[in-house]
């Protein structure tokens, strides 16, 4: 089977949270791929203007029909079925005072929802309509087995060091919080992990750190956790949804023009995806771009949160992720950083007309013909290498690959036409 499926299968049943053994049991995973630090905070941490919540588990829920015994939900058939962060609770209850504590979807009567109540403290199942509609009148016995409890908070982390530290590092982060939802998020989870491990068998300029944790509160405690870190970072990619279908859509940063933004452009310019702009709404694009760090992060996704009816229901499940959507994913995220670590300037060393290609074996020699892309991304380089333009830019204008002209640069200056500025 294709490991990055096979990761999302070993994914998908464990019953993650903000806190608890389904985040570690999660992290274990990944960290069978590359090498994750795992770091913790400790419940009642202050992080900024929030606080580290109680670690929960959940060992069991579910609610039987008092009459019969029979069992009618149960968190151990879907991990959705539970209100993540709900309190224990044990009693006999009638339909009516049951009504208040079920959630489920009238419009899609086969779907279970997903929902939280990590900062109020109550219980809840999510059920299908269908589910709903067939419960009776009870009465119901109910046993939410959860607890909540001083604990902690697990994340995890991982450097894979850049050849200068110069150069600074980006920071690529997933949320971890989610349970059994493939799209979000467990496409952003295995895509990064794929990513760290082919980043790690290669060299490259750039550092690259990988963050693994809860939504919102893990980046926070991230951000408390590495003043250190924080002037290093360069650029900061959430990744999430990277399935789903639909074209790949990135966000921008808050300052909308950073470097990443420019080369996220680029890039799905040629892929055929959809460019948004910054809005302080949705993944922990909002914690990095929030004004006290002022770092430039980013989001790639496919169809955003929100736009696609199965998010956060039960029809975000393993079948709505196909593997060509993760390696398209994949392929776009390392043309992006293929800019990060490409991007130059250069000035010409011949600008008085068009140099003699031909002489120097960089141009066909047979004239009359089309000229290549690789004649035009050349000649495109030696018309605009003002010592001011960079090598993206000049893609930009040439419609052409940046690769293409990272490669015709590289020729050019062993030929001495471009020298660096
Ligand atoms: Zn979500």
């Amino acid at each position: 089977m294709d490991p990055l499926r096979e990761r999302m299968e070993r994914l998908y049943p464990l019953c993650r949270s903000l806190t608890g053994d389904g985040v570690r049991e999660s992290l274990a995973i990944l960290a069978e791929t590359v090498p994750l630090e795992l770091r913790t905070a400790a419940s009642g941490t202050p992080v900024f203007d929030w606080t580290v919540p109680p670690e929960w588990n959940a060992r069991a829920a579910r609610i039987t029909d008092a009459a019969t015994g029979r069992v009618l939900v149960d968190l151990a058939d879907h991990t959705l079925h539970l209100v993540s962060y709900s309190v224990p609770f044990r009693g006999r209850l009638s339909r009516a005072e049951l009504e208040p504590h079920l959630h489920s979807l009238p419009d899609r009567p086969d779907w279970i929802p997903y929902r939280t109540s990590y900062y109020a403290r109550d219980w809840g199942f999510c059920l299908t309509q269908r589910q709903r509609d067939a419960l009776g009148e009870g009465p119901f016995d109910v046993d939410v087995d959860t607890s909540l409890a001083p604990g902690e908070l697990t994340y995890g982390e991982l450097l894979v060091p850049g050849a200068s530290v110069e150069a600074g590092e980006v920071l690529v982060t997933s949320h971890l919080c989610h349970p059994s939802l493939a799209n979000d998020n467990l496409t952003g989870l295995t895509v990064a992990v794929e990513l760290a491990r082919r980043l790690a068998e290669r060299p490259h300029r750039l550092g690259y750190r990988f963050v693994f944790a809860p939504g919102t509160i893990g980046s926070l405690v991230w951000l408390r956790d590495h003043p250190d870190v924080l002037p290093r970072l360069r650029h900061v990619l959430v990744l999430t949804g990277l399935g789903g279908g639909g074209p790949l859509v990135y966000k921008r940063s808050r300052p909308g023009d950073a470097p990443l933004d420019l080369a996220a452009a680029h890039v799905l310019r040629h892929r055929g995806g959809r460019l948004i702009d910054y809005a302080p709404y949705g993944y922990d694009e909002r914690q990095f771009n929030a004004l006290g760090f002022g770092l430039p992060a980013g989001r790639l996704t496919r169809t955003p949160h929100g736009e696609y009816p199965e998010y956060h229901t039960s029809a975000d499940d393993l079948g709505f992720v196909t593997d060509e959507e993760l390696y398209d994913a994949l392929a776009a995220i390392e043309e992006i950083f293929g800019v990060l670590e490409g991007e130059a300037t250069y000035r010409a060393l011949q600008p008085y007309g068009e140099p003699q290609l031909g002489r120097r074996g960089l141009y066909p020699a047979v004239g009359g013909r089309t000229a290549s892309e690789a004649s035009m991304a050349m000649l495109w380089l030696l018309a605009c290498s003002d010592g001011g333009t960079s090598v993206r830019e000049i893609a930009d204008r040439a419609g052409l690959p940046f690769a293409l002209l990272r490669r015709a640069a590289d020729d050019l200056v062993g030929a001495e036409l471009l020298a660096p500025v």
